[in-house]
């Protein structure tokens, strides 16, 4: 084929390309722990500890952040809603959360688990996806390692209810779909779901902006950071957030910690926790709980 042809053909193809819909370029594909959704190509390869104590090899489409790119459809304008536009607009997504099947978790979730708390939090925990008793309470971190955020949380001097929390996927990630009864049966959501669900967490961010966000766990940090570093590398800093989809009203801070079911697998990192956590509060001004 002349040269010119192909470079014709090239144009085209890459025209049509940006014209499409991620929606249009999901995989449906069977619903299997190891399934492959193909939102986002990929970049950089990782490997991480989930909260499920498997290794997670993940893939991210970008090695550095970048800036927002978008609209203002997405977020109704750029502005910081007020309580009752925020409400609405978190009941709207968390309605179009429900009936999400953007992705194969979709199809074996027994409730999706959009997030809950103070629509004007000033802080914001994000894990990486529910697990057992959260798919069945359609509640985020409500089972063990919930109970130790709760209790993280009241260590700063906060309530639950002061707070904001969610995950990366809103719907169990599971290594034996066919047998959701089963324990010991989470895993972490992987590289594809993540890019098909993001969307969602990046619109709860932008009606919701925090000032900070605290993400729990190598998956959540290395997604939310846009960096494939190991978590421990991660740690100990404040990364500006950028996000994909939509436009934040105001800059958000994000700082890496591990996740709570990690803190119960390993008792030891508590104290290195305990320190991300006192970053955050020293920039809220809070002073802990009294003793
Ligand atoms: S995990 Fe997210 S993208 Fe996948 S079905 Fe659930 S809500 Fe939709």
């Amino acid at each position: 084929m002349p040269k010119n042809s192909i470079n014709q053909l090239a144009k085209e193809l890459k025209n049509f390309l940006a014209t499409q819909d991620e929606d249009d370029l999901i995989t449906a594909a069977a619903s299997t722990a190891a399934a492959s959704v193909s939102c986002s190509p990929k970049e950089v390869t990782s490997k991480e500890e989930t909260s499920s104590g498997a290794t997670l090899t993940i893939e991210f489409r970008r090695s550095t952040p970048r800036a927002s790119t978008v609209t203002a459809s997405n977020t109704a304008d750029a502005s910081i809603m007020n309580t009752t536009q925020k409400q609405a607009a978190l009941k709207e997504l968390a309605e179009t959360i429900q009936h999400c099947s953007r992705c194969p978790l979709g199809a074996t979730r027994l409730n999706a688990v959009p997030g809950e708390g103070n629509v004007n939090a000033e802080l914001m925990f994000v894990g990486e996806g529910p697990g057992f008793d959260e798919d069945r309470q359609g509640r985020p971190f409500v089972g063990r390692a919930g109970q130790l955020l709760d209790k993280m949380i009241a260590a700063m001097g906060l309530t639950r209810e002061q707070v904001y929390i969610a995950n990366i996927a809103k719907c169990h990630p599971m290594v034996d779909p066919l047998h959701p009864d089963k324990h010991g049966n989470d895993r972490a959501p992987n590289a594809g779901e993540i890019a098909c669900c993001r969307k969602y967490l990046e619109q709860q961010i932008a009606i919701i902006c925090p000032k900070y966000i605290v993400a729990l766990g190598g998956v959540s940090a290395k997604a939310l950071i846009a960096d494939a570093k190991s978590l421990g590398a991660l740690r100990g800093q404040f990364y500006d957030l950028h996000l994909d989809n939509v436009k934040l009203p105001r800059p958000v801070k994000i700082l890496a910690t591990f996740h709570p079911a990690a803190l119960l697998r390993n008792p030891g990192w508590k104290k290195d926790a305990w320190i991300d956590l006192q970053m955050v509060m020293d920039k809220l001004g809070l002073k802990g709980a009294r003793k």
